[in-house]
């Protein structure tokens, strides 16, 4: 194993997962097996990832903030960095619509296996469409009220606030920013090593990573749903899988117009992060990753990366708003609905607002599809024809979002003449 790469060893420890999964389903008692011998495996590494988020941003960020010395530079950083991610979202959306407008995958679904589905999950996305309305039961302004917290203790002791301590670093950072040098100087000191401290935790998470993935792809496989269903859905999982693999092809393009850095420099240097994000589900818990690929394998220098990926990681997920324009299309078309141009395009709009809205961790995305059915008059019963492949859909479109981060992270640092050459190369990263 001390030869390969480390993308190649998750990956091994992905493919023995999935094969030690199947295997296991195939003898008596073996799902119990995994469940209680190799199960909470996984979910001690995804633990370990997500116990680092809120203080690597905490650290980063403040970090991040207080090294730009100036607020004007900031404001220039943030404002690029929100119009990228707000493009790329509606990019993604819009590819998400033409695909599922071709293909029709909702036409391919049978009255009869429509009914049946409805009526075995309708159970199962019950607690997705309750947590929806208490989301729109709230005012319009409910965002912006979220985001600034009354307690910063509080704000921080879930990892679905992760805005609210995004708003306090940034906070804090221009506190620092604003007093006198030699005053803030042992506070951003203290910060400078916490963040190193909590990049070096990363990397002992990182050599985990193989087992801990092996452990999450055994226990999906066999808690996963029949293949039948697979069957059923497969056009609309087809359809969803080819608008992000689109949106792949288009990062790639975009980095290596932009940034003139080859396709593989890119891919290499993600790969990892991309790796966890699909056996995580979760752009939260593989942020810190993401951060530690993006500046030591990628050239982004921190204080560009610091500040841009906690914030993609909250608010850019392309994979997630191509997915829900495609589900909603999918959903309207299985129930013989036609929607008319105009409501295509508030879904674009609605998608995007509703990916912004989507919390950084698995399943989310469907929470907030319910919201974009809702403003285009599709019945929510439909969220159960979807429900069954949403693990592995969700799966792929968190790569997408955590790829999307990246990207922008390479743009906006090109654009402030903050990208650089990494410190470690990618084909040096046996010696990670
Ligand atoms: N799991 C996704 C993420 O964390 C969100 C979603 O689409 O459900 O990026």
């Amino acid at each position: 194993m001390k030869k390969l790469a480390l993308h190649w060893k998750i990956l091994l420890g992905m493919a023995i997962g999935v094969i030690a999964g199947l295997f296991m389903t195939l003898v008596d008692g073996g799902m119990q097996l995994v469940q209680d011998w190799i199960k909470p495996f996984g979910k001690i590494f995804i633990n370990s990832l997500k116990l680092i988020a809120i203080p690597l941003i905490l650290a980063a960020l403040i970090k991040g903030v207080s090294d730009l010395k100036d607020i004007s530079k900031l404001s220039k950083m943030g404002t690029r960095t929100i119009i990228i991610y707000v493009m790329t979202t509606i990019i993604a959306v819009s590819i998400g619509l033409i695909l599922v407008n071709t293909i029709g995958p909702g036409k391919t679904i049978s009255e009869q296996t429509r009914n049946e589905m409805v009526e075995n999950y309708s159970g199962s996305t019950q607690k997705y469409q309750e947590t929806a309305i208490k989301q729109k039961e709230s005012g319009p302004l409910q965002a912006l009220e979220d985001l600034v917290p009354s307690n910063i203790f509080e704000a921080a002791t879930s990892n679905r606030n992760m805005l609210q301590v995004i708003f306090f670093a940034v906070f804090f950072g221009i506190g620092l920013i604003m007093i006198p040098e030699e005053n803030g100087e042992t506070v951003k000191k203290f910060f400078d090593g916490f963040n190193e401290i909590i990049l070096k935790m990363v990397d002992l998470i990182m050599l985990a990573a193989p087992y801990g993935v092996f452990a999450l792809l055994a226990s999906l496989v066999v808690e996963s749903p029949s293949v039948d269903l697979f069957k059923a859905l497969g056009w609309y999982a087809i359809t969803v899988v080819l608008g992000l693999v689109v949106m792949i092809i288009i990062y790639i393009i975009i980095v290596t117009l932009y940034t003139k850095k080859k396709p593989s420099f890119f891919i290499n240097g993600i790969s990892p992060a991309q790796l966890l994000a699909f056996s995580t589900s979760s752009s939260a818990a593989t942020l810190p990753v993401t951060m530690e690929r993006v500046t030591e394998h990628l050239g982004v220098e921190e204080e560009v990366a610091s500040f841009v990926l906690p914030i993609g990681a909250t608010i850019n997920m392309d994979g997630t708003s191509l997915y829900q324009a495609v589900a909603a299309v999918f959903i309207a078309q299985a129930f013989g609905m036609d929607l008319s141009l105009g409501t295509q395009l508030g879904i674009i709009a609605t998608a995007t607002l509703a990916s912004i809205g989507s919390a950084a961790v698995p399943g989310a995305g469907m929470v907030m599809l319910v919201g974009v059915l809702g403003y285009a008059g599709i019945p929510e019963a439909g969220l159960a024809l979807i429900f069954a492949v949403d693990r592995p859909l969700d799966m792929c479109r968190t790569t997408v979002n955590v790829t999307g981060d990246a990207m922008v992270s390479m743009l906006v640092a090109n654009s402030v003449g903050k990208l650089g050459n990494p410190a470690i190369k990618n084909w040096d990263d046996n010696n990670d």
